[in-house]
């Protein structure tokens, strides 16, 4: 079985701050491999506390997206406890090679606890994890080194937008990758200020563009949580024939019912 645990769909400062949604990233379990992707503040407290507890030490990764706080404050916390409090030498660490660098996330010391340091860069891999093959997507573009991922596992294909921009070739890439499943981040409604996120509009044309069988969108700002995420998500499978869901704090996708459920 596969399945895909929100362990937080909170994004942008204000959210994460007030924890009016969660920031403890996305739990991905593919068949016996386990992966904790973009472990943001409350990351172990939300995994430990998921009914029923999800089991760091049974982590075979952690990867990081980009080094900005809301996904990867827990990311040490995250490494001891996948490393049985670093006596237990275990586990790969994926990430950008700017969040080991002097204004890095990564504390030195935690890095010895690890089997495998990887560092995740455009179009790298395929990084492997057991049997599932991991490859970096486009650059994005949202100030420190960002990256997609497309994960492959026993024939199916899950991709993973994390922040950026809108940018031309975005969705395009992301098409290209042909995933079954896209889980992208939504940060905003509309664009007023000029930020280097995503927003509902952004997300409709990527989605019209990369045809996913199931889409979710996550990492919500305050403009988003106001205009309820869960109407949106069922507006745009109106509009484009898709399914697409809203994530929320804690919630589980089971990978095979949902794509059996979808359209081939
Ligand atoms: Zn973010
Ligand atoms: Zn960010």
């Amino acid at each position: 079985m596969s399945r895909i645990v929100f362990l937080g769909t909170g994004g942008a400062r204000f959210v994460v701050a007030k924890q009016l949604r969660a920031s403890g990233g996305i739990w991905l379990e593919l068949g016996t491999t386990r992966i904790h992707i973009d472990p943001g503040p409350g990351a172990l407290v939300r995994a430990l506390s998921h009914q029923p507890p999800l089991d760091p030490p049974r982590l075979d990764a952690l990867v990081l997206s980009h080094k900005h706080l809301d996904h990867s404050c827990d990311v040490n916390v995250m490494v001891e406890a996948m490393t049985h409090g670093g006596w237990k030498r275990r586990g790969l660490l994926l990430a950008p090679a700017d969040a080991f660098d002097e204004e890095g996330v990564v504390l030195p010391y935690v890095r010895g606890f690890l089997d495998r340091i990887e560092y995740l860069s455009e179009f790298g891999g395929p990084y492997l994890i057991n049997d599932v093959e991991i490859r970096g997507s486009v650059g994005h573009r949202h100030g420190v080194e960002t990256l997609g991922l497309h994960f492959l596992h026993a024939g199916t294909r899950i991709s993973y937008l994390p922040c950026t921009r809108r940018f031309d070739g975005l969705a395009e890439h992301y098409a290209q990758a042909q995933p079954d499943v896209l889980i992208m981040n939504v940060l905003r409604f509309r664009d007023r200020m000029d930020v280097d996120h995503l927003t509902f509009d952004d997300a409709r044309e990527i989605l019209g563009i990369v045809r996913p069988r199931v889409a979710v969108m996550t990492h919500f700002g305050t403009q988003m949580l106001d205009r309820k995420p869960w109407l949106l998500a069922r507006q745009l499978e109106q509009e484009l024939g898709l399914r697409v869901y809203a994530a929320h704090d804690d919630w589980e996708l089971n990978v095979e019912e949902e794509l059996a459920a979808a359209s081939p």
